[in-house]
């Protein structure tokens, strides 16, 4: 039960944003506690690749790489393409590295590079070979104060290394490969990897800080005096109870993958499916509505995938399993057999073409055998068989002409992508040109090129793809230079800061880069912290 009813700052959700805030808030002197609707915390952050993306921090400085903050702006400024607003994204870009050292130097976190740095991006202004994108160090969880260790969210994702040892051993295509037994030590020893060190180190940490952390807490309604948010009203184990916040309510209630109604609402999609926890279901919009806070929509990339019934998930009956045609042997069409984008760099990406370009949903999967008898799809490893939203076929014709794919299309494809294949180059989308493609997206072991092979071992495999989400929401509240929610009338609400997947991606735009989403949870939860405490981060130099 809760220790007191008033407190400095509190913070709804345990996810990325809401362990950031508590522990900034927390140094700086503020009494501070956690609210979390799920019985477990970490957040959508522990079933991320944990990956985090600072550009000018302590972490590059110590491995000599020499990096800005102003070059991170430059390059995110490219890289957003005019749908971020520059005032908030000079604002992150210039306090993440300190956001980084505060939880390096003070809260026990430990960093280290991952080196993709503005891997699809190698030639654009302020793009850096080397630093940048980071991950965890593997994290013990026996260190985990009981209590809090079996609550500590774990992903079902990444239980047997870090991002960068997966290239040594392969990649994501080779995974079949690696020793089930090392997986299942590491399991018993409760190593964790990935989102999962990243959760633990920041539980952790507040765990060391003895901040009350309350988890299967019902949010019932926003108290609001005078127009300003002054606290919530709970429901703890059926019990009602109102907890005041003197010095604001920080909103880290991450997205609203599982709400139906939401996605429907907001994105215009039916049956969506997510990798995020299933506690992720934009409560905050409800909360906030007394309020009348701004929303913005930016479009998002998300992955894309397909469902497998009855596989075990991470919330629902269904598992939503994404699909990489990153690896050879694999493309992406068009109902019309057409290919669209760079395979190689991130599926998602194709997403993000496909945004308004009807012409490209649905998209299909195209396998040839020889994908299957070297790598695995989705859980399914070569040789098991594959789930049955997979159309098997001895030609392409009789392939597409299932999937409701032009036939001449997709076989004029296949000849020509073949072809190049034999060449080594792929002129239409450069296909594993990219670092990011070389390390994360393609097969190491495949040369000269880890993306490229070509499809002509029949029988031929495809699947109909759809968007699956990672919480990376488009739609949000609007928030200013501080995490301030702004009303309907571009009014400053006293009291209430939104953060991560709940406040608009206005600061880094549309276009998703490995980590910008980690690294803006933790950023801006940081800024609404000392705004709360009454500090002034330095204004933006940018008007
Ligand atoms: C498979 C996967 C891989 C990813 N990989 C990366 C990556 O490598 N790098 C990266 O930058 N991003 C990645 N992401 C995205 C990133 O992890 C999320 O965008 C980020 O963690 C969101 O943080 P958040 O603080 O906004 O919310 P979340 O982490 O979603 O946390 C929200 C918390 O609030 C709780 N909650 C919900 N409603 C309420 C309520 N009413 N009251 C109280 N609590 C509530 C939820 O239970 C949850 O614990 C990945 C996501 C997925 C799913």
């Amino acid at each position: 039960l809760l220790a007191k009813e008033r407190y400095d700052f509190v913070c709804l959700g345990a996810g990325i944003g809401g362990l950031t805030g508590a522990l900034r808030a927390h140094d700086l002197g503020l009494s501070v506690i956690v609210l979390e609707k799920s019985d477990q915390v970490g957040g959508t952050a522990a079933y991320s690749s944990g990956q985090q993306w600072v550009a000018g921090s302590y972490v590059e400085e110590e491995a000599g790489i020499e990096d800005s903050w102003e070059e991170g702006f430059r390059f995110l400024t490219w890289l957003a393409g005019g749908t971020a607003d520059p005032t908030l994204l000079e604002k992150f870009c210039r306090t993440a590295p300190q956001v980084y050292e505060f939880l390096g130097r003070e809260a026990g976190v430990r960093w280290c590079i991952f080196d993709i740095p503005d891997n699809g991006w190698p030639d654009a202004p302020g793009s850096k070979k080397s630093g940048r994108c980071t991950e965890l160090e593997v994290f013990d969880g026996k260190r985990l104060p009981e209590g809090w260790r079996h609550i500590t969210r774990h992903s079902p994702y990444s239980r047997y290394s870090n991002n960068e040892m997966y290239h040594e051993l392969g990649g994501l295509p080779n995974r079949h490969t690696w020793d089930p037994r090392e997986t299942k030590r590491r399991t018993e020893q409760d190593l964790r990897f990935q989102g999962s060190a990243l959760a633990a180190y920041f539980v952790s940490a507040i765990a060391d800080r003895d901040i009350p952390m309350h988890v299967n807490v019902e949010n019932r309604a926003l108290i609001v005096e005078d127009g300003r948010a002054a606290g919530v009203v709970v429901a703890i184990d059926g019990e009602e109870r109102r907890v005041l916040a003197d010095r604001g309510v920080l909103i880290a209630t991450g997205g609203y993958d599982w709400s139906p109604d939401l996605v429907k609402q907001f994105d215009g999609r039916n049956g969506f499916g997510s990798r995020a926890p299933q506690s992720v279901t934009g409560d905050h919009f409800a909360l906030m509505e007394p309020l009348e806070p701004k929303l913005a929509t930016v479009s998002r990339p998300h992955n894309l995938g397909y469902r497998e019934p009855g596989e075990i998930s991470i919330g629902g009956k269904d598992r939503w399993q994404s699909l990489y045609t990153s690896y050879p042997h694999a493309i992406l069409v068009n109902r019309f057999g057409k290919r669209f984008t760079d395979e190689s760099t991130n599926s998602s990406k194709s997403e993000t073409d496909n945004m308004g370009e009807p012409i490209n949903t649905p998209c299909f999967a195209i396998l040839d055998s020889q994908y299957r008898k070297k790598y695995q799809v989705g859980v399914v490893r070569p040789g098991e068989p594959l789930p049955a939203a997979f159309v098997e076929a001895q030609s392409l014709g009789e392939l597409a002409d299932e999937l409701g794919i032009d036939p001449a299309g997709l076989e004029e494809t296949v000849a020509t992508y073949n072809e190049n294949v034999r060449r080594g180059v792929d002129p239409d989308f450069n296909r594993g040109t990219t670092r990011a493609a070389q390390i994360r997206f393609g097969d190491p072991w495949m040369k000269p090129n880890p993306s490229l092979g070509p499809l002509e071992e029949p029988p031929f495999y495809g699947v109909s793809l759809s968007p699956v989400g990672v919480s990376l929401t488009q739609t949000g509240f609007v928030t200013d230079e501080y995490a301030r929610v702004v009303d309907t009338h571009g009014k400053v609400i006293a009291g209430i800061y939104a953060v991560g997947n709940a406040a608009a991606y206005l600061d880094v735009g549309s276009t998703y880069h490995p980590g910008t989403a980690n690294t803006r949870g933790m950023t801006w939860a940081y800024v609404a912290a000392e705004h709360a405490a009454g500090f002034r981060v330095p204004e933006p130099a940018h008007r």
